[in-house]
């Protein structure tokens, strides 16, 4: 599960608080001690993590808090705070275009889900009344261009190919073309990834952005590698430049490191989260209530 290591430190942590009833500074500061470890256990970013202990602070052993009748309950009313809003505050939702159809761009390294993804964004936006259609403009994956058209069958949505020979900027061109034409109001492209962040990658997936004007571009990132998904967000937000983030495979991330520092260092809101490999599994990010998940 989730966040399971860090939910089990912070609540056995804020338990103790609750037990006490009177607060001193001593004792908040010995709590978010532990916070602290627990956050740098859950692989959050270093420098995330100090600020957040010190906003945490500034307003937790304030006398209004420390004075109350309930100091504990005040103090863990913070924390829930802090952690939503180190999330992004809000949940943010997708932008679609004035005039159909919305264009949406996934990016990312190659294994990180971007398929899978393509696939499940498409299955939530008909379920919310859309007609999708996707663009499978991942030529150099063999399986990749299959693996979607296997996904539209089951989802019984168009899926827009040209085999491996055409450039993906001539896909994506294409692609949207027959989107207009079949009255599809929303496409996502999948694009291809490589197994680092590299420079041809990168000029490809500037050429599309510049041929097509994508209304989103969503990252795809894997929560399990931790840090090095929020360095890579970092990259393809300087680089290419990113309306948010899909983050996957957090049903396996046990840590919850990248969740928790994505927004914080990059800026960019994580606007899903992929729960398994089903194509339902992908839900919208909700920072309150991830925030409520960990401290139970
Ligand atoms: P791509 O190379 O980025 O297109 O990656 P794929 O979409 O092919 O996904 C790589 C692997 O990750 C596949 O085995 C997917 O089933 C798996 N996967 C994708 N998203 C999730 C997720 O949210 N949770 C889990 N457990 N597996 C996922």
């Amino acid at each position: 599960m989730v966040f399971q290591g860090l939910a089990e430190k912070l609540q056995d942590t804020f338990k103790k608080l609750r037990g006490k009833g009177k607060l001193s500074e001593k004792d908040v500061k010995a709590a978010l001690k532990e916070v602290k470890l627990a956050l740098l256990e859950a692989d959050v970013n270093y420098k995330v993590v100090k600020n957040f202990i010190k906003k945490i602070e500034i307003r937790a052993v304030g006398h209004e808090v420390l004075a109350s009748l309930t100091p504990g309950q005040q103090v863990i009313k913070i924390v829930n705070n802090e952690l939503t809003e180190l999330m992004g505050g809000s949940k943010s939702a997708l932008s679609f275009a004035d005039s159909p159809p919305t264009v949406i761009m996934l990016v990312g390294l190659q294994g990180s889900g971007k398929t899978t993804s393509t696939g499940k964004l498409a299955k939530s936006l008909k379920q919310d009344g859309k007609r999708p259609a996707m663009i499978a403009a991942d030529i150099y994956r063999p399986a990749a261009i299959k693996q979607l058209q296997v996904l539209g069958d089951r989802l019984d949505l168009p899926v827009f190919t040209m085999g491996d020979q055409s450039s993906p900027v001539d896909i994506a061109k294409a692609g949207i073309s027959f989107a207009q034409s079949n009255n599809n109001d929303v496409v996502i492209i999948d694009t291809a990834g490589r197994l680092h962040v590299d420079e041809e990658m990168m000029d490809e997936l500037k050429s599309i952005r510049q041929e097509v004007k994508p209304d989103e571009i969503l990252l795809v990132v894997d929560a399990m590698t931790g840090q090095d998904a929020v360095k890579v967000a970092n990259k393809f937000d300087d680089l290419l430049g990113i309306n948010g983030v899909i983050l996957t495979k957090l049903d396996g991330d046990a840590r919850g490191g990248a969740a928790l520092s994505v927004k914080a260092v990059t800026g960019k809101p994580i606007k899903f989260v992929g729960m398994g490999e089903k194509l339902d599994a992908l839900e919208v990010f909700h920072p309150d209530r991830m925030a409520s998940r960990i401290l139970g």
